[in-house]
């Protein structure tokens, strides 16, 4: 008998988009969904848990993933390496586990591209100016820093025609709903 594999959803967006708060809301109420662990380079912040939030590692390890062919897709963002470990996507899928990829926008159709039964959400800001008026209002960046999130977040605004559904986050109860319904119904609806 033949286990049914897991599915494969990748939620990406530009930073200020809402993004994490839509994630943890959607598992909080889909907890058969797993998250995917990252790998990165970036330092651990104070709240994070290593192996729950992200593995981190040093770059020489990142590297040797690089080389060793470990990684589904992988990227630099600010300087630092993320990358979706294979072997953690197919533990699960391998499984019957679904699971749920956060990444960027370049990482996610890389993701396609291996995996094109992947189901991939966009989650986008109203505007190219609302998006930076709550990174301003967020106030972690340095103006230089805004400035890059900011064009980043126009390349990726970009791509949001290349996902399989894209929500816009004017109201964050109301996208983390539909974003939550549109995952719940692929999950339990039929096979990809
Ligand atoms: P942060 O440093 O704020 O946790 O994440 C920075 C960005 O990296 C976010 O947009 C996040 O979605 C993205 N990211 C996290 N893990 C991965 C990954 O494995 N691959 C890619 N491509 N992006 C990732």
């Amino acid at each position: 008998m033949s286990l049914e594999k897991g599915k494969i959803f990748v939620v990406s967006a530009p930073s200020g988009s809402g993004k994490t708060t839509i994630v943890r809301q959607v598992l909080k109420n889909l907890p058969e969904i797993v998250f995917s662990v990252s790998a990165t380079t970036r330092p651990q912040r104070a709240q994070e848990i290593n192996g729950k939030d992200y593995f981190f590692i040093s770059k020489d390890e990142f590297l040797k993933k690089i080389d060793d062919g470990d990684f589904a897709e992988w990227e630099i963002f600010y300087d630092y390496y993320y990358g979706t470990l294979k072997s953690f996507i197919y533990s699960n899928i391998d499984e019957g586990r679904s699971v749920l990829l956060e990444i960027d926008v370049n990482g996610a159709l890389k993701i396609k591209e291996s995996f094109p039964e992947a189901i991939l959400v966009y989650i986008s800001p109203p505007s190219i100016e609302e998006l930076e008026r709550r990174l301003r209002a967020r106030a972690t960046e340095t103006e230089a820093d805004l400035k890059k999130r900011i064009d980043r977040a126009a390349m990726e605004l970009e791509k949001k025609f290349l996902f399989d559904v894209v929500f816009i986050n004017d109201d964050l109860e109301k996208a983390s709903s539909e974003v939550y319904t549109f995952i719940k119904n692929n999950f339990y609806g039929g096979n990809q």
